[in-house]
C-alpha cells in the first residue's frame, strides 16, 4: 500500500489542508493524527461563544468520523505523536504504533505561554486555546462574578468583551500602557480601551500579576504595583508559543516556529509545516487568513505543482462588539508613523467617546518613513 500524506494536527491548518488536497486529488491516501477528539470547529469562535450562548459541544461543526468520510481520509483521534524519523519517513505514536508517510505535514499549533507566577494557585490559572480548554473555562464560570484576565492583547480583550454577555465585568491586567499594544498605536489603543470600559470592562494597564494564591473558594492576585486583587477565576491570555519540540527532536531547523521556506518545506526533504507551529520565510503568523494562503499553496505542491505561498493584505478583525476594530499592522521592525485620516474623528480624545450609541469610526494609516 502507498504511504499517505500524513498530517499531524486537525486544527484549521490540518483540516483545511486536507480539504484543499481533496479538491485537487480525489485518490491520494491521506491520514491525520490528533491528540484531541479531532472535531472540526472554528477556533476564533472560542472568544465570542459566550455571547452566542454556545457550549463547547455546540461549537463542534463536524465530528472526526464525519470528517473522515468527507475527506476520504484515515483520522486517528486521541493519539499523541511521540517522535518523527525523517530518515525512515515514519512517525511513532503513543502505544507504539508506527505510521509511514510519503510526505509529512506538521500542523501542530501552539501552546499558551504560562507566566512565571508564584503562589499556591498559580497552576489553577486557566487559558483557552482549544475546545477542551473552553469546556473547562465555561464550566468554571457558573457562579463566578469576578474574572481576572492576564493580558490585554487580542485574545484577552475578546474574552473580556465576551464575558460581559454573562453579566461579568472582567478586569484586564497588562503591563503595557494601552490594550492591543502590538496592533494599535497609543491613541487608537486608548480609544479602544475607552470603548470597552464604557461597556463594563475594567482595565488595569501598567499592572501585571506576580502571584496567585487561594483564598477560600476564590483567588487573591498579587500585583506588580504592590497591590492585590480578588477574583473567582483567573484567565491567562499572554500569547502563544509554536509547538516545535517534536520537530526539534527530529533534527529539523527551528526558530520561533518550525522554519520553512515559502513552499512550506522544512529543513528536511518531504516534511512541511503550516499554521501556528510554522515560521514561514521568517514570519510566524498565528491567524486564519495566512493559514488559508498556506494550505492552498501546499495542496498544490503536494499534488504535483510546486507553489510558493504569497500573502495579500491580511487585516486582523478584533471581535469586540463594544468597539469593533479592524487593523492591518505594519510588519515588525518597519519604521514609520500612524496618522488619523478620518475627517472629524475623535480617536485621540477617548474621554469623549460617550454617549453610547454614537457612531465611532477612526481611520488610522501607517506611513513608512
Ligand atoms: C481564542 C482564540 C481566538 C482567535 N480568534 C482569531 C480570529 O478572530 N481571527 C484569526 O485570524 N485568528 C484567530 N485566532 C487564531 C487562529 O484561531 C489560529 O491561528 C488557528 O486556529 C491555528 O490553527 P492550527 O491548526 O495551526 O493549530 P491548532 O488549532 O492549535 O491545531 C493543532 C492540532 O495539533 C494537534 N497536536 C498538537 N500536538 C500534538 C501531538 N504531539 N500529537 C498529536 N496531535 C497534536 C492538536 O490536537 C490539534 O489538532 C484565535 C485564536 C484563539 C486561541
Amino acid at each position: 500500500m502507498t504511504a499517505p500524506i500524513l498530517i499531524l494536527g486537525t486544527g484549521l491548518a490540518g483540516y483545511n489542508l486536507a480539504r484543499e488536497i481533496r479538491k485537487l486529488d480525489k485518490s491520494v491516501p491521506l491520514a491525520l493524527v490528533s491528540r484531541d477528539d479531532a472535531p472540526f470547529y472554528s477556533k476564533p469562535m472560542l472568544s465570542n461563544a459566550l455571547a452566542g450562548g454556545k457550549s463547547a459541544a455546540a461549537l463542534v461543526m463536524k465530528t472526526a468520523e464525519r470528517m473522515a468520510e468527507e475527506l476520504d481520509a484515515r483520522i486517528l483521534p486521541r493519539r499523541q505523536v511521540m517522535a518523527i524519523d525523517t530518515a525512515a519517513r515514519q512517525v511513532s505514536l503513543d502505544g507504539g504504533e508506527v505510521l509511514p508517510y510519503r510526505d509529512l505535514v506538521l500542523a501542530l499549533g501552539a501552546d499558551p505561554i504560562r507566566l512565571p507566577l508564584d503562589g499556591d494557585a498559580a497552576a489553577e490559572v486557566l487559558s483557552v486555546n482549544d475546545l477542551d480548554d473552553f469546556a473547562r473555562f465555561s464550566a468554571r464560570l457558573d457562579g463566578a462574578r469576578r474574572v481576572a484576565i492576564l493580558g490585554g492583547g487580542l485574545i484577552g480583550c475578546e474574552f473580556a468583551n465576551d464575558l460581559l454577555a454573562r453579566g461579568i465585568a472582567p478586569t484586564v491586567f497588562d503591563p503595557s500602557p494601552w490594550p492591543l499594544g502590538r496592533l494599535l498605536p497609543a491613541e487608537a489603543g486608548a480609544f479602544f480601551q475607552a470603548g470597552l470600559e464604557a461597556a463594563g470592562v475594567v482595565f488595569r494597564m501598567g499592572t501585571s500579576a506576580t502571584g496567585v494564591d487561594r483564598q477560600g473558594a476564590a483567588y487573591r492576585l498579587r500585583l506588580s504595583d504592590g497591590g492585590v486583587a480578588e477574583a473567582d477565576l483567573v484567565l491567562s491570555a499572554v500569547g502563544l508559543r509554536p509547538r516545535i519540540a517534536l520537530a526539534e527532536a527530529a533534527g529539523l531547523k527551528v526558530g520561533r516556529g518550525v522554519v520553512t521556506d515559502r513552499q512550506l518545506m522544512s529543513s528536511a526533504q518531504g516534511v512541511f509545516a503550516i499554521g501556528d507551529c510554522a515560521e514561514v520565510a521568517g514570519l510566524s503568523l498565528p491567524f486564519v487568513m495566512p493559514i488559508m494562503q498556506q494550505v492552498r499553496a501546499l495542496a498544490r505542491t503536494l499534488t504535483g505543482t510546486p507553489t510558493a505561498v504569497s500573502y495579500p493584505a491580511m487585516p486582523v478583525l478584533v471581535k469586540t462588539p463594544a468597539l469593533p476594530t479592524v487593523v492591518a499592522p505594519p510588519p515588525a521592525g518597519v519604521a514609520g508613523e500612524w496618522a488619523c485620516v478620518a475627517p472629524g474623528c475623535r480617536c485621540a480624545t477617548p474621554d469623549r467617546v460617550k454617549p453610547r450609541g454614537e457612531v465611532r469610526i477612526g481611520i488610522l494609516m501607517f506611513s513608512t518613513s
